[in-house]
């Protein structure tokens, strides 16, 4: 049985902008977001409190967020990495805090020059300042499909960090899978261990098309009965480790497959083709994104000017 309803969390302008060269000016960030918005997207990972001087592509965090028009049933989220972030998050009125960490410890240290334990500990203070304020904290755990420097990663690793999340009483976890190392046996025997040790907790899957089988994956989580994914418009962001590789899986294709397979989004496809087809401007090169370019399947072609082939 798959699910009816599926949320879809834009990611683009935080973990696609990130990877991106160009910075995008905050302007276009906003308008971006607006449009979004306006095409019923309702959960947006906008960007991330980290340093600007780590991450110089989102040192506009907060005038971004204060630049976006708000709705009812709007969720913001931004990453934050510590007590600094939270309060910067915080004060610029973020609707939830996404507190990260990587399911492999060698991620983790390169990433964040800390052990897994480390981080964990860490997320107390962004608990604890998110508590103070109202917001929610959000956990995602970033490879948790494979490591690009250990490989696989043990289902019971990842399962254990969902527990100690748990704990702190955080209860919608994102697996990320960070350079594209997942396949659809990993996603149902990953997803299934999950859901049997801590019932209460929403997955949420964040997949990357580094070897092109990210939508593959989504429906191997609907299958499991998995109802939120995150993706990035346009196929927005890169893989680290293969520089020509794409990144996120495009949400115009996701929404796409989605609504082919009678499951609601509440989003606007054509109002999202076309945000999609803006955004390469932005970032000065070709995205991976299909749909923006041949339409969805039922384009209708004029019979004049059509150039003959075979095979
Ligand atoms: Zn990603």
């Amino acid at each position: 049985m798959l699910p009816k309803r599926v949320e879809v969390t834009e990611v683009g302008t935080r973990d696609g902008l990130q990877s991106e060269c160009r910075i995008v000016p905050t302007a276009d960030k906003i308008a971006l977001i607006n449009a979004f918005i306006r095409a019923g997207i309702r959960r947006l990972e906008v960007s991330s409190f980290v340093s600007p001087r780590a991450v110089p592509q989102l040192a506009d965090a907060a005038e971004v967020m204060a630049g976006i028009e708000r709705v009812n049933g709007l969720t913001l989220a931004c990453l934050v990495p510590n007590r600094r972030g939270a309060e910067r998050a915080a004060a610029a009125q973020v609707d939830e805090m996404v507190a990260f960490v990587s399911a492999s410890e060698s991620h983790n240290q390169t990433n964040v020059n800390r052990t897994i334990r480390e981080s964990l500990e860490g997320f107390r203070d962004v608990v604890d300042i998110a508590a103070a304020h109202g917001i929610v904290v959000h956990g995602a755990i970033a490879t948790s499909f494979g490591c690009p420097f250990e490989g696989d990663v043990p289902t019971e690793q990842v399962v254990g960090i969902v527990g100690r999340m748990r704990e702190m009483g955080i209860t919608g976890v994102t697996l990320g899978d960070t350079t594209g190392m997942a396949t659809p046996p990993i996603v149902t025997t990953l997803c299934n261990a999950i859901r049997a040790a801590h019932p209460d907790v929403a997955i949420t899957l964040h997949f990357h098309n580094t070897r092109g089988i990210g939508l593959v994956n989504v429906m191997a989580g609907l299958q499991a009965g998995i109802d939120r994914y995150e993706s990035s418009v346009a196929g927005l962001g890169g893989c680290p480790f293969a520089p020509d590789a794409t990144g996120n899986i495009c949400t115009e294709d996701l929404v796409y497959l989605l609504h082919e397979m009678g499951i609601e989004t509440g989003i606007d496809l054509d109002a999202l083709l076309e945000i999609a087809r803006g955004v390469e401007p932005l970032v000065g090169h070709a995205l991976a994104g299909q749909v923006m370019k041949a339409g969805p399947r039922l384009r209708r072609y004029s019979m004049d000017a059509v150039r003959r082939a075979v095979g």
